[in-house]
């Protein structure tokens, strides 16, 4: 089976826009490819964290994606700071990758203007650490929100430089946005995407939100002053909520816009809403009943940690010889 390596990083409450965009695609892929799905807690630290919180965003993490349906028989559900080779490849990595291409990364200067008091070099050196998260798999596909297309192609530069250095290392993986992979915005401000590292809590929907807080937050979401449902440029807030809603029924933008013809913005807002909610109550479920069994979590991420840890030390042993390391 072709390998598929995609990550996510505990920095915050999973959104709908992390599901819809990557983790509903995650779930399908499992059974076509032989999946290595990583928490990326070693990334989550380009932002500062308070430790407690920390400690619960990564269980909190770790037992929605498994509520999600991620199946620890099928994938290897990993978490990366316990698999030491990522640390190690990335530090490698950086050596090889340039200060002008790394300065291009528009995720960098998004993220250095958020947290402008804290513009780390981690924050600024990202890309290798995720160029070794892939790279250590020889991962065939990686699929991505469109958000992350740079850090991909990046991922593919520095490989291909390595391979012209060192002869054949790493294999060249092949990003994708999945065709099904809905790009969601945040509900009060539609021109900048849902982030869970996000301030304004309002334009984020949280995969644990309760069911009030969710139809509230669709009822306060930024539309316009038009009042016909379509899909359009033009109309951002709507088309967001035309894309939620069309991805958590399966309508198609057509129908979805004669299902509200004639009807106004405050009956589709509940609409939405309501598809949200009833589409998590089951993960929220199950959430719910995983949590409260830690033990079946810790020995799950164990068996995948050690599997990754053999797994990936084939390629950094390869790596470290190419260059002139010494056993
Ligand atoms: P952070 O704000 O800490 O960067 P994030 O919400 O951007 O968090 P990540 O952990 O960086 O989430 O990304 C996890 C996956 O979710 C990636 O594949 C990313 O492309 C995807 N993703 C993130 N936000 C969205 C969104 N609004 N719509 C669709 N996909 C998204
Ligand atoms: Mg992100």
């Amino acid at each position: 089976k072709p390998i598929v390596l995609s990550a996510i990083q505990p920095s915050g409450s999973m959104t709908l826009g992390n599901y819809l965009g990557a983790i509903k695609n995650w779930i399908t892929m499992q059974d076509e490819y032989f999946c290595f799905y990583a928490l990326a807690d070693l990334h989550t630290i380009t932002v500062r964290q308070d430790p407690k919180e920390m400690r619960k965003h990564i269980l909190d993490m770790y037992a929605l994606l498994l509520a999600c349906g991620i199946d620890p028989e099928k994938s290897v559900f990993f978490i990366q700071s316990h698999v030491t080779t990522h640390a190690q490849l990335a530090w490698i990595l950086n050596c090889y990758t340039q200060f002008g291409e790394l300065s291009r990364m528009t995720q960098f200067k998004d993220k250095s203007r958020k947290h402008a008091d804290n513009i780390n070099a981690g924050l600024f050196t990202y890309p290798a650490l995720m160029a070794a998260d892939i790279l250590l798999y020889q991962a065939d596909k990686v699929p991505v929100g469109a958000d992350q297309m740079q850090h991909l192609e990046i991922t593919r530069d520095i490989a291909t430089r390595f391979n012209g250095l060192y002869g054949n290392v790493f294999k060249i993986p092949e990003g994708f946005v999945p065709k099904n992979g809905a790009r969601v915005m945040s509900l009060q401000n539609p021109s900048s995407k849902m982030s869970k590292s996000d301030e304004n809590v309002n334009g984020c929907v949280y995969m644990l939100d309760k069911p009030e807080t969710i139809m509230k937050k669709f009822k306060r979401a930024i539309t316009d002053t038009d009042t016909k449902v379509y899909f359009s440029e033009d109309k951002p807030g709507i088309s967001n909520l035309m894309t939620i809603y069309g991805a958590v029924t399966g309508k198609t933008m057509e129908q979805i816009e004669k299902e509200f013809d004639g009807k106004g913005y405050g009956d589709f807002k509940t609409a939405v809403g309501e598809a949200v909610v009833e589409h998590l109550r089951p993960i929220q479920d199950e959430y719910n009943r995983i949590i409260k069994d830690r033990a079946y979590m810790e020995e799950t991420w164990k068996k995948a940690d050690a599997f990754a840890q053999n797994f990936s030390q084939r390629t950094l042993d390869k790596v470290m010889k190419k260059i002139g390391y010494i056993k």
